[in-house]
């Protein structure tokens, strides 16, 4: 409401599309909002900061304003930029969001509106456990080794950040060395979207009611030793992708309490208290021995079935 006198005091702003302008606006609407928000519910609040040129690094044409022609995309108020296609798109194109990478390079996401594909329904149920020696293991047995871009990533992070720490500010060598820092994230990032793509979608394809905890997963992080930013930021996605494919393809997701899922036999419902080390299950009560994320996965599996109320035919008595 205020754009037409902003864009009388700055006419810059003229040579912008009128409708990435009000998304602008829309991102700081949100910003403040979940500023308001995080005052309300006594979190750590969090101004909204400035953003100069160089922290503003995408910009969304939420409705119209470009097209694509063969290998170019046009974009109103920009021009013709030729670029390379990674996929061809379906269904109706929506929005078109430019993001620059670290590294400097731009990406065009296209968003588009297409049918849902549902699957057809089954009666398999799966619960699941993310854990530190496996990424995940599973109620049926299957374990999800990590990815060796865990280990591999983390190591030349680590190389390239001390190596940053050592060139002095301002300098040619540190900008450079900050590249090969963000470059190496970008690979990061990418290999682990990549995998919980993958991983997601076999789960979804198999699996009709799939369990898993409700967990905050950066609190449980933070409490441990075992705080490497990747491997958290991998369950994270995990269970973004998990959710959201669920949702398309018509499957359940249980989402369980995870208190005491570790510390609870799944087999006599006996509890005892595990330290983390503690990589076996052996039940004093029962006698049940398996391993301690297993033991996790079934509580988890029964668990969420409990919630969504829905126990599918085989496990009925
Ligand atoms: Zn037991």
């Amino acid at each position: 409401m205020f754009l037409p006198d902003l864009k009388l005091e700055r006419p810059g702003l003229e040579e912008v599309h009128s409708q990435v302008l009000q998304n602008v606006v829309d991102r700081l609407d949100k910003s403040f909002q979940a500023f308001f928000r995080r005052c309300k519910t006594g979190e750590k609040p969090g101004f909204p900061r400035f953003r100069g040129m160089y922290r503003y690094n995408s910009f969304c044409y939420p409705q119209s304003g470009f097209t694509i022609i063969g290998k170019t995309v046009k974009l109103s108020k920009i021009g013709s930029i030729r670029i390379k296609m990674h996929r061809s798109f379906e269904g109706k194109l929506k929005t078109c969001t430019l993001r620059r990478s670290p590294t400097g390079e731009w990406d065009i996401s296209l968003s588009c509106e297409v049918e849902a594909k549902l699957l057809s329904p089954n009666e398999k149920v799966v619960g699941i456990d993310v854990g530190i020696e496996n990424f995940a293991v599973l109620s049926s047995g299957q374990e999800i080794s990590n990815p060796r871009f865990f280990k591999n990533g983390q190591k030349a992070l680590a190389k390239a950040l001390k190596k940053l720490s050592k060139a002095e500010k301002g300098t040619k060598e540190r900008r450079k060395r900050g590249k090969v820092a963000a470059k190496i994230h970008e690979h990061i990032r990418n290999c682990r979207k990549d995998f919980c793509h993958k991983e997601s979608r076999k789960i979804i394809d198999q699996y009709q009611y799939i369990c898993i905890e409700d967990l905050d997963v950066k609190k449980m992080i933070e409490g441990s030793h075992f705080a490497k930013s990747i491997v958290d930021a991998s369950w994270n996605q995990f269970r973004q992708f998990l959710t959201y494919k669920a949702e398309e393809a018509g499957r359940k997701l249980g989402l369980v309490n995870p208190a005491y899922t570790t510390q609870t036999c799944s087999q006599c419902k006996h509890r005892e208290v595990k330290k983390l080390s503690e990589r076996e299950h052996s039940c004093s009560q029962c006698g049940y021995r398996v391993t301690r994320d297993f033991n996790a996965a079934q509580n988890i599996l029964a668990l969420g079935l409990d919630g969504l109320g829905a126990i599918p035919r085989s496990l009925r008595l």
